[in-house]
C-alpha cells in the first residue's frame, strides 16, 4: 500500500509505553508504526525531538450551535480544539447553549438539529451526547433509538431546574445499560445546595463568592454517592462528570475497589486553580469562577492528580463553555443564581494538563495519553481513536516538550473572552496537529471535521 505520509524520528507515546518509532499513514489511518520505516511517501514529516501523541479526545464540551448572529462559533471553537492538539470532540446539546425548543422536546429532533447545523461547521471529528433533562416527556422512551442512531452516551443532571429526578434518572441508568448506552452524570445534590441558595439570597448575600459558598464539596461527595448507589440498583456503568472534590473521589473509589463499573472524569481546571481565586476582588475576575462544581482547596487539587495517576479517575475532559464576561455572564453580575455557569478550554486542555502533570512530574506521558485519548476513545465507542495504533484514525499530535510559553487570551482562538489560566507558564507546545491524516486547525482551511456515530463496546455491568 502506498505511503501518503511517514512522521520520522519521533517518540511515540502511548498508554502502554514510549519509544522511537516512525509512523506511516495511508490515507486517513495509521498504516505501520515501527522504527527505520522507509518510503517512498508523498511527504515526510520530521518530528525529530519531539513527542507523537494521539489526537485528544475531549468528551465533555458544551459548542454553541450557529446562529444568525454568530454563524461561525462551532466552527471557531472547533478551529481552536485543533490548535490546542484536540482531533475529536463530544458535545453537548444541552438547554441554552443553541438547541431550539423541537430539539429540547425531543431527543431524535435535538440529534437531526445538532447533526444538521454542525455539518460542515466543524474543524475536528465531532459526535453528540444528548442531555436527558426532566423537561422532556418522553425522553426515557426515545434512549433505545437514540442510541442506535450513533448516540450511546446521556448526560443528566441531579441539580438545576432542569435535573433528572431521581427516580427517573435511576430508569435512565436501567434503560441505558440494557440497550448498550452509558449516562454521565453532574452530580450535585440540590438538597444542601437548594437551601444554602436561599439563605444566602435572604441575607442580601448575592455577590459571585455565594455560587462557591453554596454549593460545598458535601454536596458533590452526596449526590455521587446516591448516583453510585442508583447504578448499582440498576446493574448499569455510570461516568460522573466534572468530579472536582476529594470526597466525591472517596466515593468513587470505594466503587471502584468493590469492582462497581463507575469511570469519573476531572477538569483542567480543578487541577490547576482554587477556590482563593474567589477571594478577588474584582468582579469582573470572580465571575469567571462562576462554574460547577466551584474551585476547590489545593487539598483536593492534590488529591485529584493522586487520583489520576492511581486509577480512580478515568478522563480528563475539559467541559468547555466559551462564555464571555461580556456577554453571557454579564459584568456588573447580577445575583450569583442567574449567573451562566461555565467557562472555556477546548483549546488549552493538552498545554495544561502536560504542563501542570508531566512537565511537574505528577503524571507520566503515557498515563496523560491514556486519560486524554486512550480511555476517552474505549469508554465513549470511538475505537478507530485514540492511540497511534496500526489501523486507528491518524489523528496526530506532533509536541514540542521543550518549548515554553505563557497561556495569553490574545494568543487563543475559542470565542470565549478570557481564559482561566491567563499567564500560566506552560511547558511544551503542539508543533503540528493532523485529523485523519492531514493538517488540521488553519483557520482559513475548509472544515474536514465529521460526525462520528459511536457504538459502546460492552463496558462490565
Ligand atoms: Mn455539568
Ligand atoms: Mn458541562
Amino acid at each position: 500500500m502506498s505511503v501518503d505520509t511517514l512522521v520520522v524520528g519521533g517518540t511515540v507515546v502511548t498508554a502502554g509505553g514510549s519509544s522511537q518509532a516512525d509512523v506511516a499513514i495511508t490515507g486517513e489511518r495509521i498504516l505501520e508504526v515501527g522504527t527505520g520505516l522507509e518510503g517512498p511517501a508523498a511527504r515526510t514529516i520530521d518530528a525529530t525531538g519531539l513527542l507523537v501523541l494521539p489526537g485528544v479526545i475531549d468528551v465533555h464540551t458544551h459548542l454553541r450551535l450557529p446562529t444568525d448572529e454568530e454563524p461561525d462559533r462551532c466552527l471557531r471553537d472547533t478551529v481552536a480544539a485543533a490548535r490546542g492538539g484536540t482531533t475529536t470532540v463530544l458535545s453537548f446539546n444541552n438547554p441554552g447553549t443553541g438547541i431550539s425548543e423541537a430539539g429540547a422536546g425531543s431527543l431524535l429532533a435535538g440529534l437531526e438539529e445538532f447533526r444538521r447545523r454542525t455539518a460542515g461547521q466543524a474543524a475536528v471529528d465531532i459526535g453528540l451526547s444528548a442531555v436527558v433533562s426532566g423537561h422532556q416527556a418522553r425522553a426515557l422512551e426515545e434512549l433505545p433509538a437514540l442510541i442506535a442512531a450513533g448516540v450511546p452516551t446521556f448526560k443528566a443532571f441531579m441539580v438545576y431546574d432542569f435535573r433528572l429526578p431521581d427516580e427517573r434518572l435511576e430508569a435512565a441508568l436501567r434503560i441505558a445499560a440494557r440497550n448498550g448506552g452509558m449516562l454521565q452524570v453532574h452530580c450535585e445534590e440540590p438538597s444542601i445546595i437548594d437551601p444554602l441558595v436561599a439563605a444566602a439570597l435572604r441575607n442580601g448575600e448575592t455577590d459571585c463568592r455565594h455560587h462557591m459558598l453554596t454549593r460545598p464539596p458535601d454536596a458533590e461527595a452526596a449526590a455521587t454517592r446516591k448516583a453510585i448507589e442508583m447504578a448499582r440498583r440498576a446493574e448499569a456503568p455510570l461516568y460522573i462528570v466534572h468530579l472536582s472534590c476529594e470526597a466525591a473521589l472517596e466515593a468513587v473509589a470505594e466503587a471502584k475497589e468493590r469492582g462497581q463499573p463507575v469511570y469519573a472524569e476531572t477538569c483542567p481546571h480543578y487541577l490547576t486553580l482554587t477556590d482563593a481565586l474567589y477571594d478577588a476582588g474584582d468582579e469582573a475576575e470572580v465571575i469567571k469562577r462562576v462554574i460547577s462544581p466551584p474551585l476547590r482547596s489545593q487539598t483536593d487539587v492534590d488529591a485529584l492528580w493522586a487520583g489520576l495517576r492511581e486509577g480512580f479517575l478515568d478522563v480528563i475532559a475539559s467541559d468547555h463553555v466559551p462564555d464571555r464576561v461580556t456577554v453571557e455572564k454579564q459584568v456588573p453580575a447580577p445575583p450569583f443564581p442567574e449567573i451562566s455557569n461555565g467557562g472555556p478550554g477546548i483549546e488549552t486542555m493538552l498545554a495544561v494538563a502536560w504542563s501542570e502533570g508531566v512537565a511537574r512530574g505528577r503524571l507520566g506521558a503515557e498515563r496523560l495519553v491514556d486519560v486524554l485519548a486512550t480511555t476517552p476513545a474505549r469508554l465513549f465507542g470511538l475505537s478507530d481513536k485514540g492511540a497511534v495504533e496500526v489501523g486507528r484514525d491518524a489523528d496526530l499530535v506532533l509536541w514540542d516538550p521543550a518549548a515554553r510559553r505563557t497561556l495569553r487570551q490574545a494568543d487563543l482562538h475559542h470565542t470565549s473572552d478570557y481564559t482561566p489560566f491567563e499567564g500560566l507558564e506552560i511547558s511544551g507546545a503542539p508543533v503540528r496537529v493532523l485529523l485523519r491524516g492531514r493538517d488540521c486547525g488553519a483557520p482559513e482551511q475548509a472544515p474536514r471535521g465529521r460526525f462520528v456515530e459511536r457504538t459502546l463496546r460492552p463496558l462490565p455491568a
